[in-house]
Parts: C-alpha cells; sequence; structure tokens
C-alpha cells in the first residue's frame, strides 16, 4: 500500500486527530443511526469488532452491546489485526453486518502524551505502555535507530564534512538490521561508487553530498577542523530503511510487525511512535481487508458496513471503572446487498457520523437484560 515515501508522509498527516474524535458513548450511537438510516434493519443486525485483547478494550464493546443489542462478534486477533478466516462463520450469524477495526494507544491527561497508560488493577496502578503489542514491536526498531544515531559522527575534515558510519552499519549481507540510503547522505565517485575517504579499524568516512551538507547547516559553524559529533537527529526517516526476517504468513505471527516494516523509520523518528503506530497499523488493516470483505462470497446477498479508526484509551482516574475511550474514524466502506460499494474518507465520515443523532431510542438496558437472563426459568441441561 506504501508507493513510495512521500506515500508514508501524507498518509500519516492525512489521519487527523483534531475536530475527528468522538467518545464511544456519542460515537456508538451515532454509527447505529447511520446504518439504520442505510437501510440495515433494527434486531438483524451484528456488529463484531477486530480489537486489541488488551482489558481496556472492553468498554468499547460494552457499549457496542448497549447499543445493538448484542455481544459483537470476534473479528481481530491480537494487535487488532483483522482475522479474515473468520468472515464466513460471521456472515452466517448476521443479516446486516457491522465490523469495527481500531488499533489502540494510550494517552496520559495530565501529561499530554500518547502510548502509554495506567493499569489501575495492577500494584500501585503502574503505567504500562499501551498498545503493549506495539510497543514491543516496536522497541527493537527504536533500538536500532538510537544505535545508528550515535554510531554515525558528522566530522569536518578542512572545508569538507564527512561521515564516519561503522562497520556494522555498512554491511550488506545482514538479514535484519538499520541499512543506510547512502545516495541520500555520501557523494559518490565518477562512476556511482560509494569509497571512503578514509578507511578506520571500525569505521569508515565518506564526504557528505550536497543535499545532506545543506541539511546540516545548523550544525556546521560549530564544528572546528577535525572535530565530530553524532547525527543524531539529523538522521531523517529518507535516509534509511530496515530489514527483518519476518514469518510472512498472511495473519501469521509476524502479521502486525509485516504492517509496520516499511513505514517503520517514519514511526521510530515521530515524537509519539506508538500513536504513529497505531494510526498505521489502521490503515494497513483497512487497506488489506477492505478487499477482502469486497470480494469475499460469505458477504454476498448481506449488507456490510466496515469502519477503521483508533482507540484512543484515556487513563482511568483512581475511583473509575473504565477508561474513556476515544474513537478517531479513519475510513469506511459499505457494500449493499445487490454489491454497490462505496468507501468513505476521513472528512466525509466524521462529518456523516455528526449528522446523526446520539438518541438510540433501541438501545437496550444492560443491568436488566442480566437481571431477566438471572430470573428465566432454568433449562435443564440432559444428555441423553
Ligand atoms: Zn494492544
Amino acid at each position: 500500500m506504501f508507493a513510495s515515501e512521500a506515500n508514508v508522509e501524507e498518509l500519516i498527516s492525512d489521519f487527523r486527530l483534531d475536530g475527528t474524535t468522538f467518545r464511544y458513548s456519542s460515537f456508538v450511537p451515532r454509527l447505529y443511526n447511520y446504518v439504520k438510516s442505510l437501510g440495515f434493519k433494527p434486531g438483524k443486525i451484528l456488529p463484531s469488532r477486530a480489537f486489541c485483547s488488551d482489558e481496556n478494550q472492553g468498554y468499547p464493546i460494552i457499549v457496542l452491546a448497549k447499543h445493538f443489542g448484542t455481544f459483537p462478534f470476534n473479528l481481530g486477533r491480537g494487535g487488532a489485526v483483522v482475522a479474515m478466516d473468520r468472515h464466513a462463520p460471521y456472515a452466517e450469524h448476521g443479516e446486516g453486518l457491522v465490523i469495527i477495526q481500531a488499533s489502540h494507544v494510550g494517552f496520559e491527561s495530565g501529561e499530554k502524551s500518547f502510548g502509554t497508560y495506567s493499569r489501575i488493577h495492577a500494584k500501585e496502578n503502574q503505567l504500562g505502555a499501551c498498545c503493549g503489542k506495539l510497543s514491543a514491536i516496536v522497541a527493537w526498531y527504536l533500538d536500532q535507530y538510537r544505535i545508528a544515531q550515535s554510531d554515525i559522527l558528522v566530522e569536518r575534515c578542512g572545508d569538507m564534512l564527512s561521515l564516519r558510519i561503522d562497520n556494522g552499519l555498512l554491511r550488506e549481507s545482514r538479514k535484519d538490521g538499520l541499512f543506510l540510503r547512502l545516495k541520500r547522505l555520501v557523494r559518490p565517485d565518477v562512476e556511482g561508487n560509494y569509497v571512503p575517504l578514509h578507511t578506520h579499524s571500525t569505521a569508515k568516512s565518506f564526504i557528505t553530498s550536497e543535499g545532506f551538507r545543506r541539511q546540516l547547516a545548523d550544525l556546521e559553524p560549530d564544528l572546528q577542523d577535525g572535530e565530530s559529533v553524532s547525527i543524531g537527529d539529523y538522521l531523517k526517516p529518507e535516509m534509511f530503511y530496515f530489514r527483518r526476517n519476518l514469518d510472512e504468513t498472511v495473519e501469521g505471527r509476524h502479521q502486525q510487525e509485516h504492517n509496520l516494516l516499511y513505514p517503520m523509520p517514519w514511526i521510530v523518528t515521530s515524537h509519539w511512535p506508538l500513536l504513529t503506530a497505531a494510526k498505521i497499523n489502521t490503515q494497513v488493516e483497512f487497506d488489506r481487508t477492505l478487499r477482502t470483505v469486497a470480494h469475499s462470497p460469505s458477504f454476498r446477498d448481506k449488507c456490510v458496513f466496515y469502519i477503521s479508526g483508533l482507540n484512543i484509551d484515556i487513563s482511568p482516574k483512581s475511583g473509575e471503572s473504565f477508561p474513556t475511550t476515544k474513537f478517531v474514524p479513519w475510513a469506511a466502506f459499505m457494500r449493499d446487498r445487490k454489491g454497490k460499494r462505496r468507501i468513505i474518507e476521513q472528512t466525509e465520515l466524521v462529518a456523516l457520523l455528526r449528522e446523526q443523532s446520539k438518541e438510540n431510542p433501541d438501545q437496550i438496558n444492560l443491568e436488566d437484560a442480566i437481571r431477566d437472563m438471572a430470573e428465566a426459568e432454568s433449562v435443564v441441561i440432559e444428555a441423553s
């Protein structure tokens, strides 16, 4: 789905958070009313969710159960990856199908920071990474990036600037690691080869390219002859990429990491890596799932509304039972009974949801439903 580097940057900035967020208590009734306006019949709508397995994804599920009058089908694998091999049983269980897919990220309202969440059931309410699965994936790449930031030195040799690059980063035969796009950083010789200016015991120095030298304009005046400094934040996402030996099986154990591999340089260099990773995972999953929803024979003769977005889990304060989860819509896809399809992009989707009422006369009272179940006449279970 990522055709170019510009495409990654555009996609990240297109997924806006300003003026696009809904509390779940407002999002779900609006979604219900919207699909009803499309002709979905009350009582015959089965929602499904593809969320991460964290306990903090439970509040959205409760709200979905209340407004749709049924527990949502579980269409998700850990890390909010859509389990496409469950399309057939899901489609069998409902007439109108509403799929909600969302990656998630924690938010601390005091610090106004993304990526952590207060685990109120843990000893001392400690802050934990959120999404924990994304954090575990991104940690290795962040580490590789930090090593490169410190192991590449900008040095002055007379009137030239050069880059002293650790040999470990230059070894092309590696299967895993951070690889530099040398053409963005250093000057080739007349034959287009990258020949070192100096060879050291564990590194090589190359003359910087004209383009990269311009990007070092702030740094250059402070650098004396023979002096060097780590490249640090001057190492930008378009200057490197990652390789990782991953299991390529579709929806296998590395599906989510696979989703993030190409855009990973933009994730590790972003201000909130886990927010960026969650947004990208949602975008890749939407793109990937849409085709199967559009073409799967399981959905023939069904109405399907598929919406993707981001769950922002705002840490509960002490005394609160659940997080105040917010939903940020990214895009939606609908397919009617006759196979007519439509994609709705973020701006239009937000406007469509805002137009809907957040009153839902069809919602159920969960307390009453639980009491009715407890008081219903007992059914005798007998094995014959
Ligand atoms: Zn998670």
